[in-house]
């Protein structure tokens, strides 16, 4: 697969680069309140201005209906972005419309474009072949002949979309160094990891994460069981769970992969217990297997954060994905805590994959760089990881 390198050694001075980014973030009202992924989309912008291409960046913002949606603008994002870089990020007020050709004619060696919400155009998402190739002519027409497509959203690759997929074979197409970067940590997690090798599970649904515990299990020397959906693999064993998240419906799977894995898979052994779903709620810590009736848990206890920080501390490969209790309430944020922690601490390869954990990393106030990759694509490194080809890489690789 070409990448940025091998663009950049072509030559890019006054050439149009249009980059199609992950810069969906979180926004309230119009206050962006975690930036991280403008700030993993800054290398490969900065590496194209600095080498004078006139970049053209697309993206999307959360889940507009296919038009317009004063609410879901880029301006946030392209105001952050200028801020980042150190100059002004000119926004379009359309994506392919005559504001975006305006902004694009406009740009100088080295400038940067926004469009606009690239889901304003419905053919974006469209399972209409011939409406998402009639949308990626659109961008290719915009950014006109000589030009090269950068695919960095790596957030977006298991999207069949226009401005990741069809937008590849209308124009000489590279993987961003997100996109390298991320496609070369996932193969070292399949691949041969350096041993022992631990994988860290949590976050809320057993059913979101059935197929990458499948895929990972026969790899992995552990694999720690936290978060909503260790409650699921409790009610498994025959315990109570009380209220705590349960997932009925998967406790026969979760009951055979106990069965089939009992020497690879670790769970808690005591959890912290809410009287209700509230930052305020009554709680204390209780053996795994004595939650009551009438409570949640909501965090793993402290002897299971030990218990997972001896085996993290020990490892060679660390894979995490999903917070270990519902860390938006601090009183539920200490396992989180202690399992990032312990990674940070380890001399590991160590790999956070999963928007919530990642933010969870920022949020709880952890060294980004404690880690050795923090993905940005959870759905995608998950569908990676899972063993699912993911079409915006198979695009840039030239076999789809
Ligand atoms: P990621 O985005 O990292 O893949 P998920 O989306 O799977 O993670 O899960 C994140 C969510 O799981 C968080 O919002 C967190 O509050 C929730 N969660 C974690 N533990 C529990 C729990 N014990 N009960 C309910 N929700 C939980
Ligand atoms: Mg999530």
């Amino acid at each position: 697969m070409k990448n940025l390198d091998d663009l950049l050694s072509e030559g890019v001075r006054g050439r149009r680069v249009l980059v199609r980014a992950d810069l969906n973030v979180p926004l309230d009202g119009d206050t962006i309140t975690d930036d991280g992924r403008v700030r993993a989309s800054l290398p490969t912008v900065a590496k194209l201005t600095a080498a004078g291409a006139q970049v053209v960046l697309t993206a999307h913002l959360g889940r507009p209906k296919g038009e317009p949606d004063p609410q879901f603008s880029l301006a946030p994002v392209a105001r952050r972005l200028g801020e980042l870089l150190g100059s002004e990020v000119a926004l379009a007020g359309d994506l392919v419309g005559e504001s975006a050709k305006a902004t694009v004619n406009g740009l100088i060696d080295g400038g940067v474009a926004l469009l606009e919400n690239v889901r304003f155009d419905s053919r974006e998402t469209s399972k209409d072949d011939a409406e998402r190739e009639s949308l990626a002519a659109d961008l290719a027409a915009l950014v006109g002949e000589g030009a090269a497509f950068v695919s960095d959203g790596f957030g977006v690759v298991h999207r069949k979309q226009a401005s990741v997929y069809d937008v590849a074979k209308k124009l000489p197409a590279y993987a961003g160094g997100l996109v390298l970067a991320e496609v070369e940590v996932l193969r070292t997690l399949t691949g041969d990891a350096k041993r022992p090798y631990a994988v860290v599970l949590g976050g809320s649904k057993v059913s979101d994460k059935l197929g990458v515990i499948k895929a990972l299990l026969p790899k992995v020397d552990k694999l720690l069981i936290g978060g909503g959906m260790a409650y699921t693999f409790l009610a498994a064993q025959g315990h109570g769970v009380g209220s705590s998240l349960l997932q009925e419906d998967q406790i026969a799977n979760t009951k055979a992969l106990l069965a089939d894995n009992a020497d690879k898979i670790v769970l808690p052994v005591d959890v912290v217990v809410a009287d209700r779903f509230a930052a305020d709620a009554e709680s204390k810590t209780v053996n795994a297997d004595a939650i009551e009736d009438g409570w949640m848990g909501l965090d793993i206890g402290p002897r299971s954060t030990e218990l997972f920080a001896e085996v993290l501390r020990g490892a060679g490969t660390v894979f995490w994905n999903g917070p270990a209790g519902v860390f938006e309430f601090p009183a539920f944020a200490e396992g989180t805590r202690g399992i990032a922690q312990s990674i940070v601490d380890s001399e590991s390869f160590s790999v956070v994959g999963g928007g919530d954990s990642a933010a969870a990393v920022r949020t709880l106030g952890l060294p980004e760089d404690g880690f050795s990759h923090i993905s940005t694509g959870g759905g995608a490194s998950l569908e990676y990881l899972e063993g699912k080809q993911l079409p915006g890489v198979q695009v840039l690789e030239g076999d789809a």
